[in-house]
């Protein structure tokens, strides 16, 4: 491994080397190592977020027209619910346990010691700007690591905030914060960290590994894709479309795990779609766009983008937008068949919004002719980050959980597994490499390092060393290790 010195000061040219830098000697000095150590930075971050939290809901309302509802829940809440969790934990998770060691490697001990990795680099997009800036940075300071923060230029307000309150709250530099785009990313990326957290598109995601390649930095690579909804439940069709509808446009359908698009059997179309729009109604009201509780695009490039996609569909809820104020109605859509014998929806399907990613309000319902239909359709390209199944048959739900693979399955709901601090959180092939989120965090962000202790007397060891004589004693050494 290289050493772990500090880079000098001629270097610190620029912003991102005089963050990496200065981390790297934060790191270097063994400050972040102690357990009272890190529990006092979670407690800084903790404070951080308290004591800012209106700042904090309005760089969000600016950024997204987040709502203080939303902005609680999904931003600040969800991060100071995985900090409390992690402080309550550290201690048991910290604790260094015995090892196994076979009979022939007796007498001696083992014992499995985490410990942190060094300087780990947060990349994040501008959706959750917070949650996914701050909520992996809990599990980087619990594992004992410094940290280089690059908040999303697309989100400006939360970033200059996060860059104006962490030096207050980490006055020794142990978390740094580097601001900007692809320039600035890309001079990050030529530095090297000990890990990389990266939040975002599979785009940027092979920049990254890429970039990290160079310095053989491993990388959390938590990415998007198109999450499906397999529905056939119409006894609780109410229920079911309102939360599918709270899922799909909370933050304006820009969620990584939203979900994207819809199967269901010809037949339950036209009661699906009449009970989207009620739930429409019922959660954001007749105008979502007169009401404080509904999100908006992010930009223009995105907005047009968005309206882009609602060409060439039938829209059956919502479809009105506004460039001036960058919004979008939370909207429902049917794509009618091309007639070219292409494949309604996957790699191949012949309109954008049954192909790519959508990440905004508008939500596709695809008429499939069965559940082992819908398996196949989710089997045919990238393995998702979230499949979501609103069935009351066990045997449905089984059939999507055993024969496709996702980041994770959540039945009856959608999103929620997000909040749930005691599982791992990622993608699986094309949405992600590895996952986060408490205790998967830690383990994310350590290194479980074996310690063996070998006593010298009696030198047992001498049996496996040369010259070796063929006879009972080396027979048994044999028999020992292959027994474990
Ligand atoms: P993005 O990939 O464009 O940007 C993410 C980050 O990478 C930003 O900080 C940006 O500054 C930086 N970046 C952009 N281009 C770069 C380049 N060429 N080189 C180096 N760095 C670069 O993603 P986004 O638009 O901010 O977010 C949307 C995407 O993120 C969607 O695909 C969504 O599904 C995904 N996402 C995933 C999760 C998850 O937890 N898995 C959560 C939120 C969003």
């Amino acid at each position: 491994m290289a050493p772990t010195t500090a880079t000098t000061t001629t270097e610190s040219s620029s912003p991102a080397r005089a963050a990496v830098s200065e981390a790297r000697r934060v790191f270097d000095s063994g400050d972040t190592r102690p357990l009272a150590a890190r529990a006092r930075r979670l407690r800084a971050l903790r404070a951080l977020i308290i004591e800012n939290e209106a700042a904090i809901e309005a760089a969000l309302w600016s950024d997204l027209h987040k709502g203080s509802g939303e902005a609680q829940l999904t931003e600040i809440g969800v991060t100071l619910a995985e900090i409390d969790h992690t402080l309550r934990h550290l201690r048991r998770w910290a604790r260094s346990r015995r090892g196994p060691l076979p009979l022939a490697l007796l007498p001696g001990r083992a014992r499995l010691v985490p410990e942190p990795l060094g300087v780990v680099l947060v990349i994040a997009p501008w959706n959750y700007p917070v949650q996914l800036l701050l909520d992996p940075l809990a599990g980087v300071l619990a594992a004992g690591n410094t940290a280089v923060l690059k908040p999303s230029e697309l989100a400006p307000a939360t970033s200059a905030l996060v860059a104006r309150l962490v030096p207050r709250y980490f006055p020794d530099g142990a978390v740094r914060v580097v601001e900007g785009g692809v320039p600035e990313t890309t001079e990050l990326l030529a530095q090297r960290f000990d890990h990389i957290v990266f939040t975002g598109s599979g785009t940027v995601g092979r920049v990254v590994m890429r970039a990290a390649a160079e310095h053989l930095t491993p990388v959390t690579l938590e990415l998007g894709g198109k999450s499906p909804v397999w529905f056939d439940d119409d006894a609780h069709l109410r229920q079911a479309a309102r939360r599918i509808a709270w899922a799909k446009f909370t933050n304006a359908g820009q969620t990584c795990i939203a979900p994207d698009y819809v199967m269901t059997t010809p037949d339950r179309v036209p009661a699906l779609v009449d009970a989207l729009k009620k739930a429409v109604a019922d959660l954001w009201g007749a105008d979502p766009r007169t009401g404080d509780d509904y999100g908006r695009i992010v930009n223009e490039r995105q907005f047009d983008r968005l309206v882009g996609l609602l060409e060439g569909t039938e829209v059956v809820v919502g479809g009105d937008h506004a460039r001036a104020e960058r919004y979008i109605a939370p909207s429902v859509v049917l794509v009618p068949s091309s007639g070219e014998g292409s494949p309604a929806v996957g790699p191949d399907a012949a309109h954008p919004v049954l192909r790519d990613e959508i990440f905004g309000p508008v939500l596709p319902i695809v008429p499939v002719a069965s559940a082992e239909e819908a398996v196949r359709v989710v089997n045919g390209w990238d393995k998702p980050l979230a499949l979501y199944v609103f069935s009351s048959s066990a045997r449905t739900r089984r059939l999507f959980e055993q024969r496709t693979s996702s980041g994770a399955v959540v039945h009856g709901a959608g999103l929620i597994h997000a909040a749930a601090t005691g599982l791992p959180f990622g993608g699986v092939g094309a949405s992600g490499i590895g996952a986060y989120h408490g205790v998967h965090s830690w383990r994310a962000f350590s290194h479980l390092k074996p310690v063996l202790r070998k006593p010298l007397t009696p030198d047992t060891l001498r049996l496996a060393q040369p010259p070796f004589t063929d006879g009972p004693a080396l027979r048994l050494v044999q028999r020992m290790m292959r027994r474990g």
